[in-house]
């Protein structure tokens, strides 16, 4: 059975396959709120830098045009205001009488009127031209650039001036070279003109000049004659044609300055007096919003500049600001989204979780019910076996105890038969003594008597092989001289075996190369020779294999029995072969059972190797049986060995 329930076998795995799958429609879903988003999010840029930019440049505009007409009205004020002086100087009679006669004196006096008038007004320089182009009198008729004697005939406003006109004019001084605003008047005497008062104004102090607000003054041909970027000036906001060119160069309006072109582009009109220009020839150049005003008279344009670095700027904070706040945004979605969406797989797993615990917890309920009754016959068999065990147990002692018995009266109806002959010889040897004495035959008694004291000797000896089967078990480290064992065992059979040819001999695997075969001679007690056994118990084990071997000869017609006793190096094996019929195969697995026999009734009790095996084991050894080679059985017993050093085996040399 599977360990999990059927809802996680089937339809469970089917569903989280169903999950991992990865769906076309998905992920065009995703790509396209992908897709939606990025559209979004560029529209969203685009309408802020729209807006932002819009808005930006709407305020830029409104200042920029409050302090365009602020500035245009303050020039307009200045120039009109200094009009008003030409005026007044022209119908002021001190120049009126300079002109017409221009004696020392009341040049002197015009002189110091227009000294006076200038410090006054703060006009640059005011003076008076004669109608033949001389300048008569100046306020700086006491300097060294002194106006006075130079010839204004060819310059523009003088002549418009002797036209009756005001001429205005701005240009570069031909006696100072510095640049000047010129405004003059005609001079009238009976209704005649005369000459012409001039007042030359510096305009460079012009308020409202400031280099981050860049202003421009360009004259009616479009040449810049007043900036606050002095690069600027004496270039052309537009090309010049080029009798315009010739004009301004016969008129020395700009003192032969070289005019080119100035390099503004107009990037986008907001308008007729509004324009965005880029300034310089890179494409990086300063931008600018131009505001354009035009001063009627004279014909001037005045073009105020504010940067739109700050536009751009605040234009391109909002945009980020609004792209940021729109991922931020998106982000969080997301995020609220997954751990939404981790947070309903959590809840989900845990029920799976909890139904698969609880399912787990069943089955283990189950299983544990089924263990428990498994245990609970378990344990009901283990007590059956180890009742059962005790009672084998108590079985086989009281077996061995009968086998013990068996053995005792069959040795005691042998010991029985061996001691009938000695005793009835001792009877006749003790009546035939007793006549003997009667009659005065010492000679004869004595060797009768010696005879009867053969004969109690070897009655003594048959008594003693009794002690074989009486005693108790001894503990595990008794230790038993083999050749000993053999020896009483080989006592205790000698009948049997007068008819058998028994051979004992010694294999000693540790005496050199190979095993050396020796006749084994039982009378010595070779230390090494001795196993961790007690020696009644030895001598029981060994008369059984020995007694067995003789039954197994009993037939045959050469009869022999080998021992061999062969010495490794921590165990002594002694193997008794015969010649007798072997083991038939199915006896050979049943050797070692109690009452296991092939004997007839009255013949064996099938006890004597189950004793003996029994008896090996307790000794920490191991009997077995196998058929010869060359026919016949083999019983091999494995004893542990008491160590000795190898000198003190004695085994004689080959
Ligand atoms: P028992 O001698 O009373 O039958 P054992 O336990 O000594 O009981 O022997 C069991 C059986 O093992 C014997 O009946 C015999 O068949 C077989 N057996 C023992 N020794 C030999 C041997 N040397 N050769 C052939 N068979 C043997």
């Amino acid at each position: 059975m599977s360990p999990l329930g059927p809802a996680e076998t089937g339809a469970g795995y089917a569903t989280i396959a169903a999950c991992h799958r990865p769906e076309s429609a998905t992920v065009t879903r995703r790509l396209i709120v992908v897709l939606a988003l990025a559209a979004t999010l560029a529209a969203a840029c685009a309408l802020t830098w729209r807006i932002a930019w819009q808005h930006g440049i709407g305020t830029l505009r409104q200042q920029a045009a409050v302090r365009a007409d602020r500035t245009a009205s303050a020039l307009k004020s200045t120039l009109d205001r200094y009009e008003s002086l030409s005026y007044l100087l022209a119908t002021h009679p001190f120049v009126t009488d300079a002109l017409e006669h221009p004696a020392p004196e009341s040049l002197a006096r015009a002189n110091r009127y227009l000294e006076d008038a200038n410090r006054h007004t703060h006009a640059t320089v005011t003076y008076v031209i004669r109608a033949d182009g001389l300048c008569i009198a100046a306020s700086n008729w006491d300097r060294g650039d002194s106006f006075v004697g130079s010839a204004y005939r060819f310059r523009p406003y003088f002549m418009d001036a002797m036209k009756g006109e005001v001429g205005r004019f701005f240009g570069i001084g031909t006696v100072s070279h510095v640049p000047g605003y010129f405004i003059s008047e005609p001079v009238y005497r009976d209704g005649k003109i005369i000459g012409a008062a001039v007042v030359k104004l510096n305009l460079e102090w012009f308020p409202g000049i400031d280099a981050s607000e860049p202003l421009l003054v360009a004259d009616e041909h479009g040449v810049v004659f007043l900036s606050s970027v002095p690069q600027w000036k004496y270039r052309t906001v537009r090309p010049l044609s080029q009798a315009v060119a010739t004009s301004i160069d016969e008129t020395w309006q700009y003192a032969r300055q070289p005019i080119t072109l100035l390099p503004m582009t107009t990037l986008r009109s907001l308008g007729a007096d509004a324009q965005i220009v880029r300034l310089g020839d890179g494409r990086l150049g300063p931008y600018y919003l131009a505001m354009r005003r035009s001063l009627s008279v004279p014909a001037w344009q005045q073009i105020t500049m504010a940067p739109i670095t700050s536009v751009f700027e605040d234009a391109r904070n909002a945009t980020a600001a609004v792209g940021f706040g729109f991922v931020s945004v998106c982000l969080l979605v997301f995020y609220w989204r997954t751990r939404r969406a981790r947070l309903r797989e959590m809840i989900r797993g845990r029920e799976l979780l909890q139904r698969a615990y609880a399912e787990l917890n069943l089955r283990v309920e189950e299983r544990t019910a089924d263990l428990s009754e498994a245990n609970a016959r378990l344990q009901t068999e283990v007590s059956e076996r180890t009742r059962a065990e005790s009672e084998l147990r108590a079985a086989h002692d009281e077996l061995v105890q009968t086998s013990k018995l068996a053995a005792l009266g069959q040795m005691a109806a042998g010991i029985t038969h061996e001691l009938n002959q000695p005793l009835a010889a001792l009877r006749a040897f003790s009546d035939n003594t007793r006549v003997l004495l009667e009659r005065g035959d010492q000679s004869s008694a004595r060797e009768n008597l010696e005879a009867i004291a053969a004969l109690t000797e070897r009655m003594g000896k048959i008594t003693n092989q009794l002690k074989l089967f009486v005693g108790r078990a001894q503990p595990r480290n008794a230790r038993a001289g083999v050749p000993r064992a053999l020896r009483n065992v080989l006592n205790v059979l000698q009948k049997r075996l007068q008819t058998v040819a028994v051979e004992v001999s010694l294999l000693d695997a540790d005496a050199g190369v190979g095993a050396v075969r020796v006749p084994l001679d039982l009378s010595a007690d070779l230390p090494g020779l001795t196993v961790y056994c007690d020696d009644l118990r030895l001598e029981q084990v060994l008369i059984n294999l020995i007694g067995n071997a003789l039954d197994a000869v009993a037939m045959v017609p050469e009869p022999r029995i080998a021992i061999d006793v062969e010495v490794a190096d921590a165990s002594l094996v002694v193997t008794v072969h015969d010649n007798g019929l072997g083991i038939s195969a199915e006896a050979l697995p049943r050797l070692f059972e109690p009452f296991f026999t092939t004997k007839e009734m009255g013949q064996g009790l099938g006890l004597g190797l189950a004793i003996a095996s029994s008896i090996t084991r307790d000794c920490g050894g191991s009997l077995s049986a196998r058929n010869g080679p060359q026919g016949g059985a083999a019983f091999v017993l494995t004893l542990r060995r008491v160590r000795v050093p190898a000198m003190q085996l004695g085994t004689p040399s080959a």
